[in-house]
């Protein structure tokens, strides 16, 4: 007996004596035919059953979502759809399903519905292409960065600083609720929270992985980080994972270029080997747009949109002609995108950076040189005083999928800047040290790796690329 992955029958170019095959069971149709999935594909594999060699009993068994053993031949398939079956010799069930209680059943759910079952939306094609297309993604994240120079670095998930400066962190506590401890005004002292000093989950690995780039030279971190960002929007969570190079000795340019050719790299890794998964997704997107009124459509099916980022140049455009272009722009209260850029200063919202990738330059766009007081105080202060090499790169559908800059080098600087903000030098000496000894230019950027996932699958909600969104209140299961 052979046994084989669904993935691994489909593409059979011979036929089989014995093979057996483990899943759950799609449909059963007629008394007769099994669609059988394992995960390993999109695809089921029909697993042909002649009624009168089993019993009753065991057949009645066979409902939708019920774990099956089955060993066979494979054969030729007599129906149209596939190109080969199983002519089914053996029988066994492994766990039953009961198909009056079972929530996945064999029609189309509603994204909402399938969110309240998340445990067990991955029995759908569309979450487990989603999930395969993730895998691969990842995947692809490493073979980018390990052929390109760059060493894998794990940045702490504790730490006392505050990377982005932004108060979005949750606390990590060792504290006795019962009996904590207080300050001089009888209040608790959070500055204890860690067994005597103050910590809490990271909102980025940035200033560490800047300190390995400046001896390792290119490094990347790739894992969790957490914010306690109270909103509930499309494309926010409070836990999501991160991709993060850091480089010596590359400036903004240099940052842009890595940018885009990582990004380009990736999508073309799924386009090149999730064709099928992909081609499944862009359809079912497809079909439910169609159900959307007109205004509210995506205006590319998902391979046009992935092709759209590999294959065009990714236009660079500074903070400052962006706000001109979107104040020229006129608001169209019936369109989709009401532009409400007022003055220079403003951060830019998703509609606005949609307007200027979809309808504007009509490809995907990296802005740069923001005001400072909108970045983060490690940003390097350009020569105008007023603004920072930081990028954002900005994707259709989506807005901003990748953030970045190239750092503040100089110590003096960016001592004055630590003081106007009120980040007292104790807490990053280390990162000081930085600029103290052999400190030069450097850059790197960060892009949320579900922000790239939703991309990559045409999902509208962050909360269906990741298996268990992690969003205000929802930290059940
Ligand atoms: P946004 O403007 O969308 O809130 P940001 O500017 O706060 O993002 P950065 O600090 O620049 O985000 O983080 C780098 C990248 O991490 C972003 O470009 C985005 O891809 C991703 N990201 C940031 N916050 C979240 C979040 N809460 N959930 C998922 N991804 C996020
Ligand atoms: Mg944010
Ligand atoms: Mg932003
Ligand atoms: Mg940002």
């Amino acid at each position: 007996m052979m046994t084989k992955t669904v993935a691994e029958l489909l593409s059979q170019e011979v036929t089989l004596q014995d093979v057996t095959v483990k899943g759950w069971v799609r449909t059963f149709r007629a008394n007769r035919f099994i669609a059988l999935n394992d995960g390993s594909t999109l695809n089921n594999i029909q697993c042909v059953v002649d009624f009168e060699n089993f019993d009753e009993a065991t057949l009645k068994r066979v409902t939708t979502g019920a774990a099956i053993h089955i060993s066979g031949d494979l054969v030729e398939s007599q129906g149209k759809g596939q190109k080969v079956e199983i002519q089914v010799k053996k029988l066994e069930i492994l766990g039953d399903s009961d198909p009056e209680t079972y929530p996945i059943q064999p029609k189309k759910h509603s994204f909402e519905f399938l969110r309240e079952n998340a445990h067990l939306r991955t029995r759908t094609s569309t979450f487990s292409a989603i999930m395969r297309v993730k895998s691969s993604l990842s995947f692809a994240v490493h073979k980018y960065f390990t052929e390109n120079g760059f060493y894998n670095m794990h940045t702490p998930m504790i730490t006392a600083s505050d990377a982005e400066g932004a108060g979005e962190m949750f606390r990590v506590t060792t504290l006795d609720a019962k009996n904590p401890p207080l300050n001089k005004n009888g209040e608790v002292d959070f500055s204890q929270d860690f067994f005597g000093k103050e910590a809490n989950l990271t909102v980025s690995g940035q200033l560490e992985a800047e300190t390995y780039a400046m001896s390792l030279g290119k490094v990347y971190t790739f894992g969790p980080t957490f914010r306690a960002e109270n909103s509930n929007t499309s494309r926010h969570l409070a836990e999501f994972w991160m991709i993060e190079p850091e480089v010596a000795f590359m400036d903004l340019a240099g940052n842009m270029d890595l940018a885009e050719d990582f990004v380009k790299s990736v999508i073309n890794y799924i386009l090149e080997h999730n064709q099928e998964d992909l081609d499944f997704l862009d359809n079912r997107l497809f079909n439910e747009e169609k159900t959307k009124p007109q205004a509210e459509r995506s205006p590319m099916r998902l391979i046009e949109k992935l092709k759209f980022v590999t294959d065009n140049n990714f236009k660079r455009v500074s903070y400052t002609e962006a706000i001109d272009i979107l104040r020229q722009s006129k608001p169209n209260k019936k369109k989709k995108f009401k532009y409400l850029i007022e003055e220079w200063g403003a951060d830019l919202q998703s509609e606005h950076e949609r307007f200027l990738v979809e309808k504007h330059f009509k490809c995907p766009v990296i802005l740069f040189d923001y005001p400072a007081n909108i970045k983060a105080f490690y940003m390097r202060l350009n020569d105008d005083g007023k603004t920072v090499r930081a990028m954002d790169v900005l994707f259709p559908g989506i807005g901003e999928i990748i953030g970045g800059s190239q750092r503040e080098e100089r110590l003096d600087v960016l001592k004055e800047k630590m003081k106007a903000l009120d980040i007292p030098e104790e807490e990053l000496w280390w990162y000081l040290d930085l600029r103290k000894y052999g400190t030069a230019v450097h850059s790197g950027f960060g892009l949320g790796f579900e922000r790239l996932v939703m991309f990559a699958t045409g999902m509208g909600n962050i909360r269906d690329v990741i298996p268990y969104p992690r969003t205000p209140q929802n930290a059940e299961f």
